[in-house]
């Protein structure tokens, strides 16, 4: 096990040459969640795999969703009972292999009336037994006092009764990075910024892949007995490199989230509000701020990083807020930040998005390529093991069946991690919210960052100089957009802080990459019209 800096940029160039010399049991194409999950569920099986993602790891779908570790209570009420099981379990396993990343908190559900409490009770305690919560762990419930005391800003004119139940929340990139990282222990070779552009095709099978740097330029060949197509919303245009004619299978559905300061949308909870139609929508404090999701409309452009947010969707998650909560209407230009990110679907003749259901679905085309999509981040172990199971058929060979039980990187703590943020301060002589902050993020490994430097990158801000070396080193980043977006999650999650970091971090990133001052001031400035297209919708701007 373990070459802990196989991802880092210096060992690149001879990641590259290994990727064109030696052939591999499966080729992952994708590098969020899913693909991740399958090649450390193939390599810890035993197989040889690498893994190429076309940009950044986790720069699709993966960094965009509402960061739940959840088995979807209202895909119960669609009839879904094996998809809500199957990902209702899988919950207690995240948090097993990451507990900093599958951190417990509770979800509230609001009723009007004591005969709408009781219809979600029964529904919250038939989704507990499917995902055979412990007895700790099940819902309790509020009515007006428990209500007035522990979520006051809920408005107690409309809601008198509350189920609260658990669910957990995440960070989506850091799980795709701390997966990725535990395949590379077990021998895989992952690397990012190569998009796999043609195969490699003899005697009508797919042997292989060639894929594109999109840093030089160069071309490289990498060989593979069976190609896994993990594209997500990606994963049409890949099939068609296989078959012209094999568009079609996925629905895009678009979601954006948008992130408000804690003291204009002050909830303590995970709180599910109904949105101005029949669907609901999450409202998730984390940090200083909270963020509310999501929107679910179809999205016939084809698929981008980028989707655009217009100011409709952002209308769409505040306008219910002040009906629910006690606070005034926020306005669209008070959101410090937003994402988007399409939801890979596979269609469903005639029903809108969030009818569609959210299972998984694996297809085998001409080629013998196999391509999966669907599915939710929650369900990803799940989908692994079975592609796994097809590789061990299409490979004939017996996996090594070990249980999957060793904690993922910076995981391996008894997950509670207050005491955990309490003895890192102590012992690094740092405050304890910022230990608070870095345990989310890197867990037991807080330590090892901390060592390649504990000083804030500016004074008084919550992220510090060690954070960007572990990156570069340790986690692939190799832009400064990979930092400030799926490394520290500045943008999202300290967005008032971005605009000050971005030099300090953009010339810690410089040394580790030994990037020229024109390039360094090109990446600051990327960033900056990154952030500036997130806002568009502010002032009545068109997205861009
Ligand atoms: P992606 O993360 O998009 O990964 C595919 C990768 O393939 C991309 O990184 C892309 O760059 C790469 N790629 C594309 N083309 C090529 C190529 N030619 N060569 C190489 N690489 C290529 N699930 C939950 O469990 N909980 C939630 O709270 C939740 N919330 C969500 C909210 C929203 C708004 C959305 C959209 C989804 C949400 N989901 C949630 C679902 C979950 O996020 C997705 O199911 C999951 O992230 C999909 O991962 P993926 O790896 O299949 O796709």
């Amino acid at each position: 096990m373990g070459n802990e800096s196989a991802l880092s940029a210096g060992s690149r160039t001879s990641r590259l040459s290994r990727l064109e010399a030696e052939p591999f049991d499966c080729l992952v194409i994708g590098g969020g969640i899913t693909g991740a999950g399958i090649a450390r569920e193939a390599s810890r099986c035993g197989l040889t795999v690498a893994l190429l993602e076309a940009q950044d790891f986790a720069s699709g779908t993966s960094s965009r969703s509402s960061k739940l570790i959840h088995g979807g209570l209202r895909y119960l009420a669609q009839g879904e009972i094996a998809l809500v099981r199957k990902v209702a379990l899988e919950r207690k396993a995240v948090r097993r292999l990451a507990p900093h990343l599958a951190e417990p908190a509770w979800m509230l559900v609001p009723s009007r009336s004591r005969a709408s409490h009781l219809r979600f009770r029964t529904a919250i305690a038939a989704y507990e037994k499917l995902g055979a919560v412990d007895r700790p762990d099940r819902h309790v419930n509020w009515g007006p006092a428990e209500l007035a005391e522990n979520e006051p800003a809920l408005d107690p004119d409309r809601y008198r009764y509350a189920c609260v139940y658990r669910e957990y929340t995440t960070d989506d990139a850091r799980l795709v990075l701390a997966n990725l990282r535990s395949a590379v222990a077990h021998g895989a070779l992952v690397e990012s910024r190569l998009r796999v552009d043609s195969l490699i095709v003899q005697g009508g099978r797919a042997e292989g892949a060639e894929a594109t740097c999109v840093e030089t330029g160069e071309r490289i060949r990498v060989r593979a007995k069976v190609i896994v197509n993990a594209a997500g919303p990606w994963v049409s245009p890949v099939r068609e490199l296989e078959d012209s004619d094999a568009s079609g299978l996925l629905h895009l559905s678009k979601g954006i989230h948008v992130v408000i300061p804690t003291e204009r949308l002050p909830v303590r909870n995970l709180v599910i509000l109904p949105a101005g139609d029949d669907r609901s929508i999450f409202v998730v404090p984390r940090a200083e701020v909270v963020y509310v999701g999501t929107t679910d409309t179809s999205y016939g452009k084809g698929p981008e990083w980028w989707p655009e947010i217009t100011r409709s969707d952002v209308e769409y998650l505040l306008q219910p807020l002040a009906q629910s909560l006690r606070i005034e209407p926020i306005a669209p230009e008070e959101c410090v930040a937003a994402w988007s990110g399409l939801r890979p679907l596979v269609g469903q003749a005639g029903r809108t998005p969030s009818e569609i259901s959210r299972r998984d679905e694996i297809w085998q085309g001409a080629a013998g390529v196999i391509s999966i999509a669907g599915g939710k981040l929650t369900g990803y172990r799940d989908m692994a093991r079975g592609i796994v199971k097809r590789l061990a058929d299409r490979l004939d060979r017996r996996l090594n069946q070990a249980p999957d039980d060793a904690p993922l990187p910076g995981g391996d703590f008894d997950g509670d991690l207050g005491t955990l943020a309490v003895s890192l301060a102590q012992d690094h002589a740092i405050a304890e919210s910022a230990a608070n902050r870095l345990v989310r993020l890197y867990g037991t490994e807080t330590a090892a960052v901390l060592n390649r430097g504990s000083d804030p990158l500016v004074p008084g801000a919550p992220v510090i100089a060690g954070e960007v070396d572990w990156a570069v080193s340790e986690e692939g980043a190799l832009y400064l957009e990979d930092f400030i977006y799926r490394r520290s999650r500045v943008a999202l999650y300290e967005p008032a802080w971005c605009d000050a970091l971005l030099v300090p971090a953009a010339r810690r990133m410089q040394r580790c990459l030994d990037w020229d001052d024109a390039r360094t001031e090109r990446e600051v400035e990327l960033v900056r019209k990154r952030r500036l297209a997130d806002l568009a919708f502010v002032g009545g701007r068109e997205a861009v």
